[in-house]
């Protein structure tokens, strides 16, 4: 099976192309769902972090208030390491898992869908890297526009992640994503046939 890495900064359209990538019949393993799955209530995340963020980061009903957390949590470098040091490692083990899953199921491609592939080097692990490329100004403004965020909140989480040059440096295939949706859909089918035929 072959191993695909997917990465951009944040607002780049990482899962607009995740979700093109399944499309192809390609497995999809997402890194931001396996992050939520591990804070779910019971798991042992959640209770680590309550007591590193305070247990106000819980709502009434026990489940991680994400906005408390991620004002505390991605308030300073440091104060994301700690963050970073409680959740990556379950991260990482769950991930293992579905990759074996993938492979086990007769998957021949399966996709790492991860914002900080190249931020954490893993990268190196991977047989082919896609990257998705914006200008962060339009990152920015499809932040604001899509999700919601805070335009100072958009670009000090982007601020906070690697410098684009160096994402870019790391990727075997760039898609160009400053364009319309539509122009995307076709640059995946390219990259896909060029994978599969290698
Ligand atoms: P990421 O997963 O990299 O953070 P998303 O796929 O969620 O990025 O895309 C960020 C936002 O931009 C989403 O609201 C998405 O619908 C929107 N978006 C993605 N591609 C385009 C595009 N080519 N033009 C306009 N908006 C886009």
């Amino acid at each position: 099976m072959k191993l695909i890495g997917l990465t951009g900064g944040i607002g780049s359209g990482k899962s607009t192309v995740a979700q093109l990538l399944a499309s192809h019949g390609w497995e999809v393993v997402d890194a931001d769902k396996i992050a939520r799955e591990i804070v779910e209530p019971g798991q042992p995340a959640l209770e680590e972090l309550a007591a590193e963020f305070g247990q106000d980061i819980l709502d009434c009903s026990g489940q991680l208030d994400r906005a408390v957390l991620a004002e505390r949590a991605f308030a300073t470098q440091e104060s994301t390491s700690r963050l970073n040091a409680i959740t990556h490692p379950r991260i990482a083990e769950i991930t293992q898992q579905r990759f074996a899953a993938a492979r086990a199921g007769g998957k021949k491609f399966c996709v790492y869908d991860m914002p900080l592939l190249v931020d954490k080097g893993q990268h190196k692990d991977m047989d082919e890297v896609i990257v998705v490329d914006v200008e962060p100004e339009e990152r920015v403004r499809r932040l604001v526009a899509s999700r919601g965020l805070k335009e100072a909140d958009a670009r000090a989480r982007i601020g906070r992640q690697i410098p684009d040059s160096e994402r870019l440096a790391a990727a075997t295939f760039v898609i160009d994503n400053n364009g319309p949706r539509d122009a995307l859909e076709a640059q995946v089918a390219r990259v896909v046939k060029q994978i599969e035929a290698a």
